[in-house]
């Protein structure tokens, strides 16, 4: 027999909206900073950004998803 976890008679008490967040690193200085988007086709190659660290200029390339 299957035990209940606790949280299966739990009401509904939050909402949640989906966020894609990219990790960026810059090529130049290796400074690390994230990017957010809420649009599930977002692309984040489409334009050039500057880094927060060291202000280096250029677009970013994707890479593959990482995997667990
Ligand atoms: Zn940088």
């Amino acid at each position: 027999m299957r035990r209940k976890k606790p949280s299966d008679d739990a009401p509904v008490g939050f909402s949640a909206h989906l966020e894609y967040l990219f990790h960026i690193t810059c090529k130049e200085c290796g400074f690390y900073w994230t990017y957010a988007a809420m649009q599930k086709g977002f692309d984040i190659q489409k334009r050039a950004y500057n880094c927060p660290n060291c202000g280096h200029n250029g677009k970013i390339e994707l890479e593959d998803e990482v995997q667990p």
